[in-house]
């Protein structure tokens, strides 16, 4: 359970709406049970449960489980897709284990917004299920001239393309360190994006193979063969 309140041993806190609906009407916990919590800057927690009402689930906090973890410094800079798509996206690159996610605006986005409630809401249910303590950050919306403009020098900026570049598993493990994927939207990038791109002095363009894939396939395909080439654990 991912919540907003800072935890430490010994405090109570206080989980209301939808989460106190979950924990009271799908879970039905009562008095004494264990929950575990999270809070995304200490890490997780062993509580239990003091009281169980109709609007409001109390917990006492009781120990640490494990401390917030360090993800592999990775980033999905992907393009806006349809509401559908998107949270795909969002949920998946979370399991995977992105550091961080930054929703682009490019000319041939159908989408042009993303609501941050929403978005927090899909990524702490995805790391609740796939147990990870640390969520990623979600940028807010930019433009992707903006991105390229203000882009770090020292991070690679793997730029899926699916007219060709190198294959993806060769560039990751040629370019080590920080890094990030570029991905664009359902109708791609449009030339002279894909020129501004290719231009950029972090750029790498890499192939996820001879077939076009949905914007959302070559997200979730391009972050685990990272993960698996490039990523970090230790
Ligand atoms: N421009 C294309 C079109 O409409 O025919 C397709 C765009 S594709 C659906 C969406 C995005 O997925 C692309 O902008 C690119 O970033 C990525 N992509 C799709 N297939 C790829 C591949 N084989 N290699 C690398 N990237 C790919």
């Amino acid at each position: 359970l991912f919540v907003g309140d800072l935890l430490s041993e010994g405090a109570q806190i206080v989980i209301e709406g939808a989460q106190a609906h979950y924990l009271g009407k799908v879970m039905r916990v009562t008095p004494g049970d264990a929950v575990v919590a999270c809070d995304d800057r200490t890490g997780e927690w062993a509580c239990e449960v003091l009281s169980a009402g109709k609007r409001d689930v109390v917990l006492a906090v009781r120990r640490q489980l494990r401390p917030r973890e360090d993800v592999p410094d990775f980033v999905l800079c992907a393009a806006l897709l349809k509401k559908p798509n998107f949270d795909l996206v969002l949920e998946k690159a979370t399991e995977l284990g992105v550091a961080a996610i930054r929703p682009l605006v490019t000319r041939r986005c159908v989408a042009d917004k993303l609501n941050p409630e929403r978005a927090h809401s899909i990524v702490s249910e995805a790391a609740e299920q796939c147990a990870r303590t640390a969520l990623p950050r979600i940028e807010p919306v930019a433009k992707l001239e903006a991105l390229l403009r203000d882009w770090p020098q020292e991070r690679t900026l793997f730029f899926a393309d699916e007219q060709g570049g190198e294959p993806a598993v060769a560039a990751f493990a040629a370019n080590p360190g920080p890094a990030a994927l570029l991905v664009g939207p359902e109708g791609g990038f449009d030339e002279e994006e894909r020129a501004l791109v290719r231009a950029h002095p972090s750029a790498r363009a890499i192939t996820l193979g001879p077939r076009i894939l949905r914007a959302e396939t070559a997200c979730i395909s391009a972050i685990g063969v990272w993960m698996a080439t490039a990523g970090d654990w230790s």
